[in-house]
C-alpha cells in the first residue's frame, strides 16, 4: 500500500440496524470496537445527528486518529461525498463528507457500504488477487460490489444485482415484482415459508433448520431462494464473468449447505460460459468497517481526489 501503514484511523458503517465503529492502528489491527443500534424509527434526521455523534465519539477515543472513513446504505455518492437516499434510513442528500470534514478537521473517506465491504474483501479477504470478481451481501436485502478488469464500479446506481428479475412473481420492497431480493434475501426467505403456508420463522437459517427436518413449506422457500440466486447470478456471468464470486451477509452463515447446491444450480444454468469459483466472505460483518478505514487511508493520502479508491494498494 502507498498509505501509511500505522496511522491510526476511525472507521464508521452505518446500517439500518446498527451502526458498528473501530479505531484501527493498521489495516488488520483493531484497537477499539464500539456498537450502536441504529435509531431508524426516530427519522432520518436523528439518524444522521447519531451518526455525526459516534463520529465525534469514535474520535474522542482516539485523539491520534489521522483520518476518518465512513459508510452508509442506499444510494451514495461517492465522489460528491452525499447520501443521496436510503430506503432504509429515509434520508435524502445528506453531504456527510463536508459534515464530518468540518466537525474533525480529518481527511474524511465516504462511501457505500456494500462496496466499501468489497473493497475490504478484494484487499484484505476473500476476493484478493482477483481483479474479475462480484461480492454480494446476502442480508436484509441482496447488493453487489462489482470488480470489472480490476476496478470496483463506483456508479451510485450500480450493483443492485438483488433487483434483478429472478423468474418468480413477489412484490418487492422497490415497488417491481419478481426480485432477487424478494425471493433470496433472508428477510424473504422466511416470508415466503409464512406465505407457502408454513409457520414463522425467525431467519433464512430457522427456515432451512425446519427444511432439514421435513417441512415441506421450508423446503420450498429454501429451493426458490437457490434457484433465484442460482438464475441472476448465471446472467451476471453471462455478462461480466467474474473469476469469482464471494457471498458474504447472514445468510452465507449457511455455508456449504448454501454454496453447494448453489454451486450444481449454476453449473446446469452454464453452456459455454466460464465457471467461477463460489466461495464465503473472509471479512464477516467486519467487512463494511474495515472497507470504511480503507476509504480513510486513502483519504489521508488522496484526499484531493477521493475518486482514487479502487485502483490503490494493488
Ligand atoms: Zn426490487
Amino acid at each position: 500500500m502507498s498509505t501509511p501503514s500505522r496511522a491510526p484511523i476511525v472507521a464508521l458503517d452505518v446500517g439500518g440496524t446498527a451502526m458498528k465503529g473501530a479505531v484501527l492502528d493498521t489495516l488488520t489491527e483493531v484497537r477499539e470496537q464500539r456498537r450502536w443500534e441504529t435509531l431508524r424509527d426516530r427519522g432520518p434526521h436523528a439518524v444522521v445527528e447519531q451518526t455525526l455523534a459516534a463520529v465525534d465519539e469514535l474520535v474522542s477515543a482516539a485523539p491520534d486518529a489521522r483520518a476518518v472513513g465512513l459508510v452508509v446504505p442506499g444510494v451514495v455518492d461517492e465522489d460528491a461525498g452525499v447520501a443521496v437516499h436510503s430506503e432504509n434510513i429515509e434520508w435524502h442528500d445528506v453531504e456527510f463528507r463536508r459534515l464530518v470534514t468540518e466537525r474533525t478537521g480529518l481527511p474524511v473517506g465516504f462511501g457505500h457500504d456494500v462496496r466499501a465491504g468489497g473493497l475490504a474483501e478484494h484487499e484484505l479477504g476473500a476476493a484478493r488477487g482477483c481483479d474479475d470478481v462480484l461480492f454480494m451481501p446476502i442480508g436484509t436485502g441482496i447488493s453487489g460490489a462489482m470488480y470489472v478488469a480490476g476496478r470496483l464500479v463506483h456508479s451510485p446506481y450500480a450493483g443492485e444485482i438483488g433487483h434483478v428479475h429472478a423468474g418468480f412473481d413477489d412484490p418487492c420492497a422497490c415497488g417491481a415484482r419478481g426480485c432477487l431480493e424478494a425471493v433470496a434475501s433472508g428477510a424473504s426467505i422466511a416470508r415466503r415459508y409464512r406465505r407457502l403456508g408454513g409457520g414463522t420463522a425467525r431467519g433464512a437459517r430457522e427456515v432451512l433448520e425446519l427444511a432439514d427436518a421435513g417441512d415441506p413449506a421450508a423446503a420450498t422457500a429454501w429451493r426458490d431462494a437457490l434457484d433465484a440466486l442460482a438464475r441472476v447470478l448465471v446472467t451476471y456471468i453471462s455478462v461480466l464473468a467474474p473469476q469469482r464470486i464471494v457471498v458474504g451477509g447472514g445468510v452465507s452463515h449457511a455455508g456449504e449447505r448454501l454454496l453447494g447446491p448453489l454451486r450444481e444450480r449454476i453449473r446446469a444454468g452454464l453452456v459455454w460460459q466460464r465457471e467461477p469459483e463460489l466461495v464465503t466472505a473472509a471479512l464477516g460483518d467486519e467487512a463494511g468497517c474495515l472497507g470504511a478505514g480503507l476509504l480513510a487511508r486513502h483519504a489521508l493520502v488522496h484526499c484531493a481526489s477521493p475518486d482514487v479508491i479502487s485502483t490503490q494498494g494493488r
